[in-house]
């Protein structure tokens, strides 16, 4: 038995094609901005329902703040967000709340529920640095990246079981040293590059979000500094995939040409 590797090829071939057959028949949704046809492994419907949940259980254990100038300023620059988001926001029922929080955080929820904590406020600085964080977060909701990721999730997880099916048999440091380089070289390869295009177009469609609502989109350069400053490592949720802060801050510069256009 000892060293014996017996790879069974059948059982990957079916999950092969259980992951294509999920691959060609998931939902497609047409992004408002590109046009681009998008596979997405959630409705509309089950994403909100979703948002709405993490919202709720979010504020239920976060001292939220309902009135004073950290919440009119959030407020006004959503405010001036929202009809900017065109027809990818037009079904969300937007909502806002800012917590008491040091953290330099923000997000938005699927559905538009979003959520700003007090400690990112300074790092805005201004209107127009906050309207470079909320458009940003706001645009990973309407481009649907949770509904995207979830697809992209289930096929990766019907191929890692197939590969584990065929090597039911192989002994198992074996087996374990193969799945774990399957599982990194998708994760390298395919997930974080992934995540990484979802972070890019954010912070493209943040800046015509933001420049339809009538701030220069020049600003966020500024921002994303203030950020590199802040040491860019623990918090935001925009942090958390990481391009470095000078990529970033190049991509922007790139696109803020066309995004003043749509200034009004
Ligand atoms: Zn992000």
């Amino acid at each position: 038995m000892k060293g014996k590797k017996k790879f069974a090829i059948l059982p990957l071939l079916m999950f092969l094609a259980i992951a294509a057959w999920k691959y060609f028949s998931a939902d497609t949704w047409t992004n408002p901005e590109t046009g681009e046809e998008i596979k997405i492994g959630l409705s509309e419907d089950q994403e909100e329902a979703l948002g709405v949940q993490s919202y709720r259980e979010v504020l239920a254990e976060s001292q939220v703040l309902t009135r004073g100038p950290e919440v009119d300023l959030v407020r006004r620059v959503v405010q001036r967000l929202i009809p900017a988001t065109g027809d990818g926001g037009d079904d969300f029922e937007w909502e806002v709340n800012v917590v008491q929080n040091d953290q330099v955080n923000a997000f938005c929820l699927p559905g538009g529920k979003i959520v700003v904590y007090t400690g990112i406020l300074p790092v805005a600085g201004d209107e127009a640095g906050l309207a470079t964080v909320i458009g940003h977060e706001m645009a990973h909701a309407t481009m649907r990246h949770g509904a995207q990721r979830l697809f992209q999730n289930d096929i990766y997880n019907t191929v890692m079981q197939g590969a584990q099916a065929s090597m039911a048999d192989m002994d198992p440091a074996s087996r374990e040293k193969v799945i774990g380089l399957l599982g990194a070289g998708a994760k390298f390869g395919v997930l974080l590059p992934f995540s990484r295009d979802h972070e890019t177009e954010a912070d493209q469609i943040g800046l015509l979000y933001m420049a339809r609502a009538g701030y220069d989109p020049e600003a966020s350069v500024a921002f994303w500094q203030r950020m590199a400053e802040q040491g860019g490592g623990q918090g935001p949720e925009f942090a958390s995939t990481h391009p470095s802060h000078g990529t970033r801050i190049d991509n922007l510069r790139k696109f803020i040409p066309e995004a003043r256009k749509q200034m009004p």
